[in-house]
């Protein structure tokens, strides 16, 4: 992509009333803009992350044996009667009426369409499990919008739905998808912790959010040390017993901990931090199944309700977390899984022949090899495009200059440590074809 062409609106000065940097930074390096309160336009920079971390979100998810399908935003008010949740969900959920004067809703979670479309077409065991997903916009008229993305009432969400006959099943898709959501984070380059969430009325003890360790998130957590000792490759490779080591390590959140008389973690173990909630997973049973009339046939002939979960990770909140957690003070720090380009070509003089033919036909290569780019082709001092890069932060940078050139050289720098290298044209495009 060349950047005289692209829409990179990019900011000097740090925007007035964004009080976390995450949310500061989006905004700066045009990620994303605010259109009303809590609702945003996502920039094409912006987009490409969200859009990169929706695709790993979804793999794991089709690792996991999940099936993509997409729901609507808008749902009808009767639907959720069906629930009882109509009257139930309260301000948070947006209402809207149509020219009928039939009561519509912008869907704040998907459990009764979920529900009512497998309701019309499972009729035997032999239709489960099936855990069914989509990532589809979300709205919920948040009280106190705000951080950006972190709280939006506008939000991307992944929510995914199982369907089992039994109780272990249930288990079973549970522990699947838990193990999704381990791989998820660990991929995008997060350490998440598994935190024991309330279950409320309901009961049992499957229930679990995942946190992201920031000082500026809105939960406060209590944790066993050992939680920060689980290596990335374990997580990748979790299974049943990495769960049961990870949920066999205390964790709450501030509230369940003070309910707690006797916390089993030794004071110099426990661990006090604030988190960014990003996913959450549910076992909630037959609630919805049965409120909502779903049952199938059993081998033996009689009719049960599914027992069912739900699955939720904050797409568009990932995208602050990740900053949140990957940043210095020039800007953001992309983990190369997520990063919007993976290189930013910078042409130190346009207005110089040999640089701009050199510079074009690396562009060139690197395209052709498939590697992501942003080259900045603009007429600017070399200054303001090391600060455009730095802010932006992909994962390289390679400058091509008059100097370098002389020698037969360009510049290769890691944005993460900062670490520079003279190469050869030949050699720094090796690397990054690599
Ligand atoms: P929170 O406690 O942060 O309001 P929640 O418990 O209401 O979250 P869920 O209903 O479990 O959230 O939704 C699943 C996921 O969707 C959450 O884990 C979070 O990552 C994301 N999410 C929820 N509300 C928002 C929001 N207002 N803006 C962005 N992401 C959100
Ligand atoms: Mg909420």
């Amino acid at each position: 992509m060349r950047l005289s062409r692209y829409f990179l609106p990019v900011a000097r000065e740090t925007p007035a009333d964004a009080q976390i940097v995450s949310h500061r930074l989006m905004l700066r390096a045009g990620l994303i803009r605010q259109t009303a309160a809590g609702i945003y336009a996502w920039l094409p920079i912006g987009l490409r992350v969200l859009k990169q971390i929706e695709q790993v979100v979804r793999e794991e998810q089709d690792r996991a044996g999940a099936v993509e399908l997409l729901m609507p935003t808008l749902q009808s008010a009767d639907l959720w009667r069906q629930s009882g949740r109509y009257d139930a969900y309260g301000p948070e959920m947006l209402r809207i009426r149509d020219r009928h004067d039939r009561d519509m809703l912008y869907g704040p979670t998907n459990e009764e369409m979920i529900t009512a479309l497998f309701r019309d077409s499972a009729k035997s065991y032999r239709d489960l499990p099936r855990i069914l997903y989509h990532i589809q916009w979300k709205f919920r008229d948040e009280v106190r919008p705000r951080f950006g993305v972190m709280r939006g009432r506008e939000f991307l969400m992944k929510d995914a739905y199982s369907f089992d006959l039994d109780e272990a099943g249930l288990r079973a898709s549970y522990e699947a998808m838990f193990v999704a959501y381990l791989r998820t984070f660990a991929r995008l380059g997060l350490t998440a912790v598994p935190v024991k969430a309330p279950t409320g009325p309901i009961g049992g003890d499957l229930s679990h959010e995942f946190h992201i360790l920031a000082d500026t998130g809105e939960s406060a957590l209590f944790y066993d040390a050992a939680i920060e000792d689980v290596s990335r490759d374990e997580l990748l490779a979790a299974d049943a017993s990495t769960i049961a080591r990870l949920t066999g390590l205390y964790a709450m959140e501030e509230e369940e901990h003070a309910r707690i008389a006797d916390c089993p973690v030794p004071a110099e173990r426990l661990r006090s931090r604030r988190g960014i909630e990003v996913g959450h997973i549910f076992a909630f049973g037959t609630k919805y199944s049965a409120a909502m009339g779903l049952s199938v046939q059993t081998r033996e002939g009689e009719q049960v309700h599914p027992q069912m979960g739900s699955y939720g990770i904050g797409v568009s909140r990932l995208v602050g977390a990740i900053v949140e957690a990957s940043h210095d003070d020039n800007g953001i720090v992309w983990p190369e899984a997520v990063a919007p380009f993976r290189v930013g070509l910078v042409n130190m003089r346009v207005d110089d022949g040999s640089v701009t033919s050199a510079a074009e036909e690396i562009y060139g290569r690197l395209s052709d090899a498939g590697v992501a780019t942003l080259y900045d082709d603009r007429d600017e001092r070399g200054g303001a495009k090391f600060a455009t890069m730095d802010l932006v932060g992909l994962p390289w940078q390679l400058i091509v200059g008059p100097k370098g050139l002389e020698r037969g050289t360009v510049e290769l720098k890691r944005r993460a440590t900062g670490e520079r290298d003279e190469l050869s044209v030949e050699s720094a495009l090796a690397r990054l074809t690599a």
